[in-house]
């Protein structure tokens, strides 16, 4: 393929990525963005492999490794559950990265690469390794262990080292320092050892950037580490000269950044600390299942809490990450069909981080089939809960936690949430009174307003259906 013809290749690739992104900002759209995607990749992945650059010899090796990515990816995708995304999406961010910091090292070495350098032009390109590199290694290691995190591995407790900003300031003065040694060296073999201490200190900044970080506060991690992904990218862009991988790279790096600035506000957490790492850190949020419950609860039956949405003129279902682990979206939205035949006005409240990943429930309710006219997010609807007899809470917890608003010292303070409480009764739905992600006791269980319906969610759902139907 001549070069023209790439550029016009590439071009075509980067306007479908802008028309993907588009498309997936809205539940409705969001197939024709998948779509756009799928078709863009393909483009660029066949225009790249066809390209000026790539010789005969070079084939064999392209398609070994893209049935090997492909077979992985497939198999990824078909077994890993939806709960689980959150920890792939890390995984995939690392390697990402990596691959960002093995192109730089390659191209590095490369006798070619460096011949075609020199003065001003060289200074840029040695800049352009030295950063991608940096920001790929940490994009690496940081990945690594949030998916650590995420999946259990590694506990969800910060990791708080005393005087850790003041080593974090270090590393970065040490890196600046030895960036001017690489820059300086004329030959590979002078400039490979500043090379590697940088590459040292990024991967340890890596795993200390998300070591420090508390379990609540992952998503806006994952989400950041995405964002960084997308800057290794566009680095590994520049080193190569490949003007769609510089234009692909700041798509994902400004959109994750964008999303993480969202999630921030959503969480009530301060995006340029999230930047600098550490985040997260000022009241450590204990792990999973550490809160001891207080007060009484009252229970409900599923026969009871039918006989309650029957009786309601508004009712709002709140949907969390249990509701993903039950699969009960489908009895939901049945559930949902038969209240709306009877007049009842049922919506569904979304918390921008309920289960865990950003639009978690929305794909779930989507799926379902469930009306995208009835899927409300938090401020839409945060109001109406006064208004509202019967809150249903399916399987979430932190997102409905009223400590956000009436405890300063709760890990999860500051938090905005779903004020079920306001409504005349809110019903929650779980297994026991284990305490959610965040590890913290949930106020809204003592309420007096409050009912506990104990059980699995679809479990406890079909019985609620079978009352409704009788
Ligand atoms: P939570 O994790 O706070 O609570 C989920 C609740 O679901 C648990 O308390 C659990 O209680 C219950 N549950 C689990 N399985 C079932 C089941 N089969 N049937 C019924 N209930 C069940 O979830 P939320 O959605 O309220 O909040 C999301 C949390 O995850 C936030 O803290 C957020 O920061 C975090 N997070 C969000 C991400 C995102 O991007 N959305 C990513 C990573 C983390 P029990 O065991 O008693 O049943």
């Amino acid at each position: 393929m001549s070069t023209s013809l790439t550029t016009v290749a590439y071009l075509g690739a980067a306007i479908l990525f802008i028309l993907s992104l588009g498309g997936l900002s809205h539940p409705e759209t969001s197939r024709r963005g998948n779509l756009y995607g799928i078709i863009g990749m393909t483009i660029a992945v066949l225009a790249t492999v066809s390209g000026p650059q790539v010789t005969q010899q070079g084939y064999a090796w392209i398609i070994a490794a893209m049935v090997f990515g492909a077979t992985i990816g497939l198999y990824a995708a078909r077994t890993v559950k939806m709960t689980q995304m959150p920890e792939l999406v890390a995984l995939m961010h690392s390697l990402v990265g990596l691959a960002a910091a093995l192109v730089g090292f390659a191209t590095y070495i490369d006798p070619s690469a460096s011949a075609a350098y020199q003065g001003a032009e060289k200074v840029i390109h040695d800049i352009e390794i030295y950063i991608g590199i940096l920001i790929g290694l940490v994009t690496f290691s940081g990945s690594v262990i949030a998916f650590g995190k995420l999946s259990g591995k590694i506990g969800g407790k910060p990791l708080l080292l005393p005087a850790r900003h003041w080593m974090n300031l270090a590393g970065l003065l040490t890196v600046i320092y030895f960036g001017a040694r690489f820059i300086e060296a004329d030959s590979v073999g002078i400039g490979m050892t500043p090379l590697i201490v940088m590459s040292v200190i990024a991967l340890l900044f890596g795993i200390h950037m998300v070591m420090a970080i508390g379990g609540a506060d992952m998503p806006v991690v994952v989400s950041m580490l995405n964002s960084y992904s997308g800057w290794a990218a566009a680095a590994t862009g520049f080193m190569l000269s490949n003007d769609l991988l510089i234009v692909t790279g700041a798509l994902v790096g400004s959109s994750g950044a964008i999303l993480s600035y969202i999630m921030c506000r959503a969480m009530n957490r301060n995006f340029i600390s999230v930047i600098a790492g550490g985040f997260g850190t000022g009241a450590p949020v204990a792990a999973s299942g550490d809160a001891q419950p207080a007060g009484e609860v009252i229970p409900i039956s599923a026969i009871e809490t039918a006989e309650l949405l029957r009786d309601a003129k508004n009712v709002i279902i709140v949907p969390g990450y249990g509701m993903a682990v039950a699969q009960a979206q489908h009895t939901v939205y049945e559930i949902t069909k038969l209240l709306r035949e009877k007049g009842v006005n049922v919506r569904f409240g979304i918390h921008p981080v309920a289960g865990r990943m950003p639009g978690h429930m929305n794909v779930l309710l989507a799926e379902a089939k469930v009306p995208y006219d009835i899927v409300l997010e938090m401020d839409e609807l945060n109001e109406d809960f006064p208004d509202t007899e019967v809150a249903i809470v399916i399987g979430a917890n932190d997102i409905v936690n009223p400590a956000a608003q009436e405890d300063p010292a709760s890990p999860i303070a500051g938090m905005p949430v779903l004020e079920v409480w306001k409504a005349k009764t809110s019903i929650v739905m779980k297994r026991s009174m284990a305490s959610g992600y965040a590890g913290v006791d949930n106020p809204l269980f003592y309420k007096e307003n409050n009912r506990m319906l104990f059980g699995d969610a679809k479990k406890m759902l079909d019985e609620v259906l079978g009352a409704l139907k009788a």
